[in-house]
């Protein structure tokens, strides 16, 4: 960390990363300019602290490369298209996201990083492992875009045996040095393919979470995508390729065997060729999704020499954050499941492949979504969807495509008792052993604040209709 001194860096981006990032440089003697695009009362006020520091700020600049740059430390979300990439580019000055700088600064000693990324399940998965992991006695925190930030882990006094660190492929974009014991890839669908620029870049940003491991590369035999990077990844010599997978486990595999999670990768006693794990029950929610990455988080501690007694466990004490296929209430027979998590497509797929009749709450911003593959694939589990949000009926289309015979309510209006509404709607569509489930496929911003409030809307609702 010597290596700060004096050394003229620019932080590219005020916020989450940009100001710890630019305080930590600071204080390790570099000379420290921090250029951002915006210029809000929000961005004056953190410029204000700052520079109070001794800190240099430029607001509404951020695009161009401050005059003698070595290094440039950005925060993930900025496009790697930004022009003042391509003028480092062009300069030789190298880019480091706050993933790449936590890495840099580690001590010597540092607990090693078991890492998890993927379009969906990361958060899920990263707190599981840490549950596993706590509950083997180690040290250990969930660290990433969740709980402690990777530069607190980093640098704080808090001792660590191991870290379980959630990636975004923003943040693994800009990691070009990162080197784990052990990562997963969880599964990889399109998102953000506007940042990234094409699928192909998205998934090379994915791919870079197995460079340089050192232990396992864990991916999901049901997505090839996730194994094709495994097999592009250059690891270290004795790396192995593990698989996880909802059906019987093959060879350096994790799986399901009846109503049991089982270890075929690292197995205790050399005269079984399987390790039981636990119970299928011991994993909530018990939807198909949410068993595959709970086995991940199983592969990835058990690559760390976790015993199974210890997997069982963690799973057993692991409680789901909210809003993520969270049971709310039965009313009548007919269940009241809040996935408001499910953001995207891919991960409404999930939720709605995990129920047998299903009254679908759905719609929002679509992000440039399409939806024929999701309807077409979920249409003979629906007993009927209730629509939202500003881009309805691009839903709407799709289900009058794939599911013409399943009755939709289209509801106009946007104001704060719409989401009530839905509620009586899909109640009324609903049959005693049906679930509603509230999977929009689709960010709440058009509505709620974020997807937090929308699931708090639905669960209230919900009372609202039991009481
Ligand atoms: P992330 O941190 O990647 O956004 P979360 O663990 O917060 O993921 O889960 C987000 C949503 O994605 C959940 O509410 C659920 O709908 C869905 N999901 C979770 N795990 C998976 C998975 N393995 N495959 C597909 N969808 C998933």
């Amino acid at each position: 960390t010597g290596d700060f001194q004096g050394k003229r860096i620019t932080v590219a981006g005020l916020g989450v990363s940009g100001v710890p990032a630019a305080k930590v440089l600071h204080g390790l003697g570099a000379q420290v300019t921090v250029v951002n695009d915006g210029d809000d009362d929000r961005a004056r006020e953190q410029a204000a602290g700052l520079e109070a520091l001794g800190v240099t700020v430029r607001l509404g600049d951020g695009d161009s490369l401050p005059e003698g740059t070595e290094l440039i430390v950005t925060a993930p979300g900025w496009k790697p298209d930004k022009p003042l990439f391509a003028a480092a580019g062009a300069a030789g000055v190298p880019v480091w996201g706050d993933v790449e700088l936590a890495w840099r600064l580690r001590k010597p000693d540092a607990a090693p990083w078991l890492a998890v990324t993927g379009t969906n399940g990361k958060t899920t998965t990263v707190q599981m492992l840490a549950a596993i992991l706590q509950a083997a006695g180690l040290r250990t925190a969930a660290v990433g875009n969740i709980g402690v930030s990777l530069l607190d882990a980093v640098l704080g006094e808090e001792q660590y045996d191991v870290l379980a660190v959630e990636l975004s492929s923003y943040q693994l974009h800009w990691a070009p040095s990162l080197r784990a014991h052990s990562a997963a890839v969880l599964n990889l669908a399109p998102d953000h393919l506007d940042w990234h620029g094409s699928m192909e870049a998205y998934a090379a940003a994915k791919g870079r979470i197995y460079e340089g491991n050192r232990v396992a590369c864990v991916y999901n035999v049901a997505d090839k995508a996730t194994e094709d990077l495994v097999r592009e990844a250059d690891v270290e010599e004795g790396c192995r390729a593990i698989g996880f997978t909802l059906g019987t486990p093959g060879p350096s595999q994790l799986g399901v065997v009846d109503d049991l999670l089982v270890d075929r990768a690292f197995v205790e006693n050399r005269h079984k060729n399987a390790q039981e794990l636990a119970q299928v029950s011991d994993v909530r929610p018990p939807a198909p999704h949410n068993i595959a990455n709970a086995l991940a988080a199983a592969a990835l501690a058990r690559a760390f020499g976790v015993p199974a007694a210890a997997v069982r466990e963690g799973l057993r004490s692991f409680t789901p954050d909210a809003h993520r296929i969270a049971h709310v209430a039965d009313i009548d027979g007919v269940s009241y499941v809040d996935d408001s998590k499910a953001t995207n497509t891919h991960a409404a797929e999930a939720s709605l492949a995990a129920y047998e009749k299903i009254v679908w709450i759905a719609g929002g911003l679509a992000k440039g979504a399409t939806f024929d593959e999701l309807v077409a694939k979920s249409a003979k589990r629906l007993r009927g969807a209730v629509l939202i949000g500003a881009d309805r009926a691009l839903i709407r289309e799709a289900l009058a495509r794939h599911a013409p015979e399943v009755p939709v309510v289209d509801l106009e209006r946007t104001d704060t008792g719409a989401m009530l509404q839905a509620v009586q709607e899909a109640k009324r569509l609903a049959r005693p052993g049906d679930t509603v489930l509230l999977a929009p496929a689709c960010a709440s911003m058009d509505m709620f604040a974020n997807y937090n409030r929308r699931g708090e809307a639905f669960a209230q609702a919900v009372r609202e209709l039991g009481a």
